[in-house]
């Protein structure tokens, strides 16, 4: 991880860290918060709520209080609402089959209450659907919800927020080179052509190409749309 994300960096491209903010206090990883402020990787980092005994219910007895922790050393490190360098974003993902709510409305709420009983600073509130695919289906399927999340998402389809879905203008690459047209179709293994970094020549064989597409992709443009950069419509 580090050899990959400084060497990008010191190509001058930017870094993402998709952060598990427990992963900071965890012994052995001590230096991970040092490492990402002093490359100057951005952090996205998820935090279903502001309070203590949502978050704990839903991802277990004390991962509220060492998010909290988390993002306090992370301020502490340079990584504030309007840093440039240092930029913290914190992603809400509904906890049952439902829509998220309104992103700036929540972002406000999560602004408002960290603030007051914390002190913590942050940049953005990310609202993110949950995709209906893997454990999550799984998880659905056996409490009888799947078929129901499902018609929720196609029934809230909205043409505008297909217009801007993050396939049309990414790609995700996995560990072995293989080219997706989003991560949802790479945790699935699904492509409308199997390409790697390897086999094309030029990005321009990207371009203009069909993208596969499956019922899960109701998720991406069901209501605000949703995106690894959270709502795509605001
Ligand atoms: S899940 Fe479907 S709509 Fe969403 S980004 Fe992937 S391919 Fe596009």
């Amino acid at each position: 991880f580090r050899r990959l994300a400084k060497t990008f960096r010191d190509a001058g491209l930017r870094v993402i860290d998709r952060c598990n903010l427990t992963i900071l206090s965890e012994p052995g990883y001590e230096w991970v918060a040092e490492f990402l402020a002093e490359h100057e990787i951005d952090v996205v980092a998820s935090l279903p709520c502001y309070l203590e005994d949502n978050v704990d219910g839903q991802r277990g007895g004390g991962v509220f209080g060492r998010s909290i922790d988390g993002l306090l050393r992370l301020n502490e490190l340079g990584y504030r609402r309007e840093s440039e360098t240092h930029r913290l974003d914190l992603v809400y993902n509904p906890t049952g089959p439902s829509l998220p709510p309104d992103q700036a409305k929540l972002e406000a709420d999560y602004r408002r209450e960290l603030a007051a009983r914390y002190g913590i600073e942050f940049g953005r509130l990310l609202t993110i659907t949950n995709i209906p695919i893997r454990r999550y289906a799984q998880f659905l399927q056996k409490r009888g919800l799947l078929d129901d999340y499902l018609r929720l998402l196609s029934e809230s389809f909205n043409a505008k927020a297909a217009e801007e879905v993050m396939c049309r203008s990414l790609v995700s690459v996995s560990w072995d080179g293989q080219i997706y047209d989003c991560d949802f179709n790479q945790m699935i293994d699904l492509s409308q052509k199997p390409r790697t970094v390897w086999s094309i020549e030029s990005l321009d064989e990207l371009v203009d190409q069909p993208i596969a597409l499956a019922d899960h992709c109701y998720g991406c443009t069901a209501g605000a749309g949703s995106g690894c950069g959270g709502a795509l419509l605001n």
